[in-house]
């Protein structure tokens, strides 16, 4: 353990927060945690609203690092793939792995979080709640939480999208902040249970109605609801924000492009007109750390568009890598330092991959060339194992770098495409040629 580091504070008791207390308080650091928001034990999570997340390997080899993973995942729901609604035709799974060992796992985010912070205070974490950082004084080395001021030895900031923590540091250091927004929103509306307190529809999947430039998503809650998530433009072309802004308009939108949705949704209109539309986009910086004064995790240092569905899966690593590196590092700016080496290529890969599966998710997972490859890839996937890895297992089943993953995922890519170029099936494929190429391109993993 770090000789100059004994003592933690972070700011922010979100997910990242929160997992890393634990983490830490483990290993024997003081860990002091302020969160601006009220305690979620005692006054609810987020206005009661359930919102849930896709937790898959790398979050959860997080979670039982933490020893959090069995009261976690008694109330996750397992996704065995993707739920296809196409406009036209049969609905159908497309399976996400080759079986049941090989799936992602829909959990809430307020459980969640709740779980995490019981376990840090039995740790001895100390929580305070209704304690959002205001300022820091970087050379008395005291933040300011409202009223409160406190003497720290160095500030990790889990914090969010955004950070207070990074706006104190930005006078400080070059951290040449650029965020790019997504010119889509997002709105979250719920399915609920069946009169019989059933699920509506099948509950092992993660539900897309994909519709080109946009897309409604849903994912299983464990009290039989589906939490759905309409992305679409913010404006211009129909449909958009802009143009579908009342109830009645978004009734109109669900019968014309989601029918077999809108019977589902029986608080669609009061849900439409509550709920916001939250903004989307990709946080950049050049440096994550002040020398040994303050760090950043999670969405903080590089939030990420929801589409991979790794934002939390990141931000969990992120924590084990921190840990990791304060145990192997005497100070604590070379233990940020090493950090920041280790996890920025990879956010930079996990950042890419989930602009790119939004394109896949809303326009390509009914498309036929789409579905070829996707063929040609479990093919190939049985033909080299451990070789020739998908790239979706790459990502949410595996824990190799997400730099790693992107690599070798743009070299599947073209090796997919040219082996499939004008063909209707997987008959008439050359497989000299193609096993010819994977051999040549592939080490295994
Ligand atoms: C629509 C949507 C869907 C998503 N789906 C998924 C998914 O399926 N899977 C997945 O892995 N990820 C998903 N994500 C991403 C995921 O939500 C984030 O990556 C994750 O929450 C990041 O955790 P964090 O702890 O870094 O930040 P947060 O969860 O944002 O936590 C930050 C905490 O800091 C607190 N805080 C803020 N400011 C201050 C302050 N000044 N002082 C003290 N405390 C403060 C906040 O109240 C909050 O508790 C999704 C995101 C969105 C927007």
């Amino acid at each position: 353990m770090g000789t100059d580091g004994q003592h933690l504070t972070i700011v922010g008791g979100g997910l990242a927060g929160a997992l890393l207390a634990i983490l830490l308080a483990q290993r024997g650091w003081s860990v002091d945690v302020f969160e601006r928001r009220g305690d979620p034990r005692l006054h609810g999570y987020a206005g009661g609203r359930s919102i849930n997340l896709a937790l898959a390997e790398r979050g959860l080899h997080a979670l039982r690092q933490a020893n959090a993973d069995r009261e976690v995942m008694a109330q996750a729901v397992m996704m065995r793939g993707r739920y296809v609604h196409p406009l036209q035709g049969e609905s159908s799974l497309q399976r996400y792995g080759r079986d049941d060992s090989e799936v992602i796992w829909s959990i809430n985010r307020g459980d969640l979080n709740i779980v995490l912070l019981d376990i840090a205070e039995s740790h001895g974490a100390r929580l305070h709640f209704d304690h959002g950082l205001s300022s820091v004084d970087f050379e008395a080395r005291t933040a300011t939480f409202g009223e409160r001021s406190h003497a720290f030895t160095a500030l990790v900031g889990a914090d969010g999208a955004g950070s207070t923590l990074r706006r104190q540091m930005a006078p400080h250091i070059a951290l040449n902040e650029r965020t790019e927004w997504l010119d889509h929103g997002y709105k979250e509306l719920e399915i609920p249970p069946a009169a019989n307190g059933d699920f509506r529809i099948e509950p092992n999947a993660l539900h897309i109605w994909p519709r080109g430039h946009y897309m409604c998503i849903a994912l299983p809650n464990d009290e039989r609801t589906f939490t759905v998530t309409l992305f679409m433009p913010n404006a211009g072309v129909y449909p958009s924000f802009e143009n579908v802004q009342t109830a009645d308009d978004a009734e109109a939108l669900f019968a014309r492009d989601f029918p077999d949705a809108l019977p589902l949704m029986p608080e669609l209109r009061a849900d439409y007109d509550a709920n916001p539309v939250g903004m989307l986009g990709t946080l950049y910086l050049d440096s994550w750390h002040l020398d040994g004064r303050a760090v950043l995790i999670g969405d903080a240092a590089h939030a990420m568009v929801p589409f991979h569905g790794q934002g939390m899966n990141c931000a969990f690593e992120d924590c084990v890598a921190l840990a990791d590196q304060l145990a192997d590092h005497v100070s604590l700016a070379d233990a940020f330092a090493a950090f920041e080496a280790q996890r920025k290529p990879d956010a930079a890969a996990i950042q890419q991959m989930a602009l790119e599966n939004y394109i896949e998710m809303r326009d390509m997972v009914d498309d036929a060339g789409f579905l070829l490859q996707r063929e040609l890839e479990l093919a190939l996937q049985d033909r080299h194992p451990g070789r020739f890895v998908p790239h979706y297992s790459m990502v949410s089943f595996m824990r190799i770098p997400y730099s790693v993953a992107l690599h070798r995922s743009e070299v599947q890519r073209d090796i997919l495409v040219d082996a499939t170029r004008g063909l209707e099936s997987l008959d008439a494929v050359d497989w000299d040629t193609v096993d010819a190429a994977v051999l040549a391109a592939l080490e295994p993993i």
